[in-house]
């Protein structure tokens, strides 16, 4: 069954007609389509980018700060809207720069509160992005590729191939086109609903490393939307040699999916691991920056019934993470059409974590949100996708 069908979902899909016109980041790697209009994309340049781009232009640099201020704290969508810029100026930017979201393709809100976008860039392509809300705050859980590599078999996204990296105003914009729905401008320096991030979308952000950098050193910026990076998480299966430019140049929170304790399992489970094994994985994790700072780096953990999931895996679990700053994310399996596992029952995940919890670490057993619109963790999938299985 679609869970879509379900009575209680709200699905907003947006018709044809009300789709603006599409256009992508700044296509800076993945050479697509968003310059064929002959605008310069402005959304995922870097700041030093940005203002060599409006001085070509002809702009003196005191612009640069103006815009970025309309674009990353007001959140203008046109340069119409941007009143303290001169009317002929305003007319010569629209003239020569993008700056137009992608589309909505679909935009889903689950009976927890969760809400799922269905993102299109101008070649076609989709990803999702999800909204987790709390009572006061809220994570946007971004995407930072279409599809993925890495074939964790027990992952939905996993069972789609990688078609190609988003650059960086793709990523970004996912963050934009959230707070347009939110209703977040200009942006709130206190009680934000969107106020964390977390990299644990589709796809393997370290393996796109660079687009994903520019995209959150423009969210951290003071001057626009001024996310902190204690608040923005980076989730990856373990792609050693960018972990440490991850803290270095970033200094984001890490999160790692561990999954399993062996490498004879974990081999099956998140197939990196042939390359990056358990134990130069945890290494790394040492070395990484923030643990020094006491903030600690979060291991995911999905429970697997009859897989990862025995008192003896949590006291292994326990004994590899001896000397890591580190907390345990149990995240209960969620299941997808055709998914190969269950989820481990409710006592063994609690037998699991209370061992880990008498082990030193905190193991918080995560409650599954937007299961309902398949957003929750390893079930996103573009649409698209899904149809063209459906049709085969
Ligand atoms: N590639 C990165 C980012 C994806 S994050 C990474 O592997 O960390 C998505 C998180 O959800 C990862 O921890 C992933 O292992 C987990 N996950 C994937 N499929 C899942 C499923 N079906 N149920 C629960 N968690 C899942």
């Amino acid at each position: 069954m679609s869970p879509a069908s379900k009575q209680h979902v709200a699905d907003i899909s947006l018709a044809r007609s009300e789709k603006r016109a599409v256009c992508a980041g700044n296509g800076l790697t993945s050479g697509k389509d968003s310059k064929t209009d002959g605008r310069v994309p402005l959304i995922g340049l870097d700041r030093e980018s940005f203002e060599s781009t409006l001085v070509r232009l002809g702009e003196p640099s005191f612009r640069a700060k103006q815009l970025w201020h309309w674009l990353y704290y007001q959140g203008a969508r046109t340069f119409g809207e941007m009143t303290t810029l001169p009317r002929a100026l305003r007319t010569r930017l629209s003239d020569s720069c993008n700056i137009d979201r992608p589309s909505v393709s679909r935009l889903q809100l689950s009976e927890d509160g969760a809400r799922k976008w269905l993102i299109q860039f101008s070649d076609g392509q989709e990803v999702e992005c999800v909204h987790i809300p709390e009572e006061d705050r809220g994570a946007l859980c971004m995407s930072s590729q279409v599809g993925c590599t890495l074939t964790c078999n027990f992952c939905y996204t996993g069972t789609q191939k990688l078609v190609r990296n988003l650059d960086s105003g793709e990523i970004i914009n996912q963050f934009l086109i959230a707070r347009d729905t939110i209703g977040e401008w200009p942006s709130p320096k206190n009680g934000r609903m969107i106020s964390n991030i977390v990299m644990m979308g589709m796809g393997e952000p370290l393996y796109n490393f660079d687009n994903v950098a520019r995209a959150l050193q423009i969210i951290m910026d003071g001057e626009g939307i001024a996310l902190s990076r204690r608040r923005i998480t980076l989730s990856t299966a373990g792609v050693i040699p960018f972990i440490q430019r991850c803290g270095r140049e970033l200094g984001v929170n890490l999160a790692v999916s561990l999954h399993a304790v062996n490498d004879e399992i974990r081999n099956q489970l998140v197939p990196i691991n042939k390359k990056y094994p358990i134990k130069e994985l945890l290494d790394s994790c040492r070395r990484y920056p923030s643990g020094r700072n006491s903030r600690r780096i979060t291991f995911e953990y999905v429970m697997l019934k009859g897989v990862n999931d025995s008192d003896a895996d949590a006291r292994a679990l326990v004994r590899l993470l001896e000397g890591i700053p580190a907390k345990v994310n149990l995240i209960p399996f969620n299941a997808w059409p055709g998914a190969p596992y269950e989820c481990s029952s409710n006592n063994r995940m609690h037998s699991f974590a209370d061992i880990v919890n008498n082990g030193g670490y905190s193991a918080p057993i995560r409650v599954p949100r937007g299961r309902d619109i398949l957003a929750a963790c390893g079930q996103l999938k573009s649409e698209s996708e899904r149809a063209r299985r459906r049709r085969t």
